[in-house]
């Protein structure tokens, strides 16, 4: 080897090491216990795929092949039989059912009897499709900055909640909605993740990724982890209230929900709890720090009982008790009406507040710092 190879080959093992150690993988459950999903090429680009055994093959699939599961480790495409697990992988993006994806797609079966698809690419292209469906179309540019930087360091922090399941984090709103790439995805969406690539919130301290929980309304203040989640393993430090009356220009920053009383009976009755047929009474017990209700006492002419903030809402409906900042239940003409502000659970980051500060001309880093005390952004590669 002479003196410009052997550079040349340490350069390439160098190279590779940057690029390695650079780019942070994760596995996203698409699809979990089905038994045939279609498959299509994006832009006429060839399928290839790889089973076990590291051989490379290419599918000449048309649009939307249909690809049936074998019990118990098969699956056939096109009159032909593969054994599972295979990866699925294209020159640019596959299509699976309306789905377009980046990166690879895993086949597997776990129980024998269904398969699920997994798909593995670098966190930066993952956000692409995740940060869509957090925001609203009119927040500023900054905001998606914002917006960019929590949800990937969410991302980082619950790498490991779907280990048992052979991937990292699912698709649904357990984890973050994610539906592939986003094909007419907003240039502003990509510019956002670009712009802050490898950027988390870590405890000033300990320099750990934290867990940046947020919620799109807080109602003029957001509320203390340990409320809420109480004996939950957060930062409570990170997660503390702070006061935001800049939330107060949002459409969601009041709400006024009723019900009849007949209904409201009914949704208690379904959760296990009869008051009777009638209500007397209705009180707030005890609130939080910020303004949040903690227990309320329902009396009713045949029981009296004791509801938390939170179970309230999960009886009567998240989206109908948007939040548990309740600051006036009323019950008149054969109903209960509540009054409250804000939309969420009021942890962390308030995300109208956020946009609103940013239009202010406040920069990411500022707005971060000050919903999530006691912490600092972080470059992780
Ligand atoms: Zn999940
Ligand atoms: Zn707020």
């Amino acid at each position: 080897m002479n003196l410009s190879k052997k550079f040349l080959f340490f350069l390439s093992i160098f190279l590779f090491q940057f690029l390695f150690s650079t780019t942070y993988f994760i596995r996203v459950g698409i699809k979990s216990n089905i038994k045939s999903f279609y498959l299509s090429p994006y832009r006429k680009n060839k399928i290839l795929f790889q089973h076990k055994t590291k051989e490379v093959n290419v599918l000449k699939v048309n649009q939307k092949t249909i690809c049936v599961f074998i019990k118990p480790d098969k699956i056939k495409i096109l009159n032909k039989i593969y054994k599972l697990p295979i990866r699925l992988y294209s020159e640019g993006k596959l299509k699976i059912n309306d789905g377009v994806y980046a990166g690879e797609i895993e086949v597997f079966s776990k129980d024998g009897k269904t398969i699920n698809l997994v798909n593995i690419l670098n966190i930066e292209s993952y956000l692409y499709g995740v940060v869509p469906y957090e925001i609203e179309p009119m927040w500023t540019d900054e905001m998606l900055k914002i917006q960019s930087i929590i949800a990937r360091t969410y991302t980082i922090v619950n790498l490991n909640r779907h280990r048992e399941d052979g991937f990292d984090v699912c698709s649904t709103v357990h984890c973050q909605v994610y539906k592939g790439i986003n094909e007419n995805m907003e240039l502003r969406i990509k510019k956002a993740v670009d712009s802050t690539k490898g950027l988390v919130v870590v405890d000033k301290k300990n320099e750990q990724p934290i867990q940046t929980y947020y919620h799109a309304v807080c109602g003029g203040a957001t509320e203390n982890v340990t409320e809420v989640w109480p004996g939950l393993p957060y930062n409570i430090k990170a997660l503390s209230g702070v006061k935001c009356d800049f939330c107060k220009n949002s459409p969601y920053y009041s709400w006024r929900q009723s019900f009849s009383l007949n209904e409201f009976i009914l949704k208690l009755k379904n959760n296990g709890d009869d008051v009777g047929n009638k209500i007397k009474n209705i009180d707030i017990l005890s609130k939080t720090e910020h303004g949040r209700i903690k227990n309320l006492q329902i009396l009713g002419n045949k029981n009296k009982i004791e509801v938390s903030g939170e179970n309230l809402r999960r009886i009567l409906g998240y989206n109908k008790i948007r939040s548990t900042k309740i600051y006036k239940i009323e019950i008149k003409d054969n109903k209960i009406i509540f009054y409250g502000k804000g939309w969420g659970h009021g942890v962390g980051l308030c995300q109208w507040g956020a946009n609103e500060l940013t239009k202010q001309g406040k920069k990411f880093k500022e707005v971060i710092e000050y919903y999530y005390p006691k912490t600092k952004i972080k470059k992780l590669y």
